[in-house]
């Protein structure tokens, strides 16, 4: 079975006035259906097209060398947006429970979490995302190139189970922000939706 879009859990419009419906339709129906398409390129026809992405991520150095880079840029770039468009939500609070004592007893407290996390993501030059993952059952905030994440064992410079991640792809904020990322990656906080952080963390500690 080729690898397939997701649907977007919401309207374009949805997020707005934080991220704009026309960088949501673009972000998903373009960019992200290019990794797939061009993913499903790269290992259609194969063994590799029956295995889940996240699987495929954490083993990059088992797919074929010349398939390889193509994997970790489009397949990367395939589970990073299909796993961004889940963590965000309109007007959905704060975190909770466990994680929020994790966040407090790890990283410092939110405003700790907020100042690490934007440090990580307005200082990674060029494109890339930044991360919050457990690594080692804590807490820990850091940034990858490109379309690297976290479970690129053996090839990203920062590991660990994503919870929580920002795309800082100029696509991903260009139209409404221009060259202000600092302004975007403080917007992104209102659209968070903790409880699908907390979800990833549960699973993550478990
Ligand atoms: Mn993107």
């Amino acid at each position: 079975m080729a690898f397939t879009l997701p649907k977007l859990p919401y309207d374009f419009a949805a997020l707005e006035p934080v991220i704009d419906a026309k960088t949501m339709e673009i972000h998903h129906d373009k960019h992200h259906a290019a990794y797939v398409e061009k993913l499903n390129a790269a290992l259609s026809g194969t063994e590799w097209e029956n295995k889940k992405i996240e699987d495929i991520l954490m083993n990059l150095s088992a797919v074929p060398e010349e398939k390889r880079m193509a994997v970790r840029n489009h397949g990367g770039g395939h589970w990073n947006h299909s796993f961004f468009w889940e963590l965000l939500k309109k007007d959905a609070g704060e975190p909770s429970g466990k994680l929020a004592e994790a966040i407090k007893a790890d990283l410092g407290g939110m405003d700790k979490l907020k100042e690490t996390f934007n440090a990580a993501a307005v200082n990674r030059f060029g494109s890339g995302w930044a991360w919050l993952v457990v690594d080692g059952g804590k807490l820990k905030v850091g940034s990858t190139p490109n379309q690297d994440n976290p479970l690129m064992n053996g090839v990203s410079e920062f590991l660990g189970t994503p919870i929580l991640g920002i795309d800082v792809w100029e696509h991903a904020y260009y139209i409404q922000y221009q060259n202000r990322r600092a302004e975007y990656v403080e917007a992104f906080w209102q659209v968070v939706n903790w409880a699908k952080v907390s979800e990833h963390y549960e699973k993550a500690i478990a």
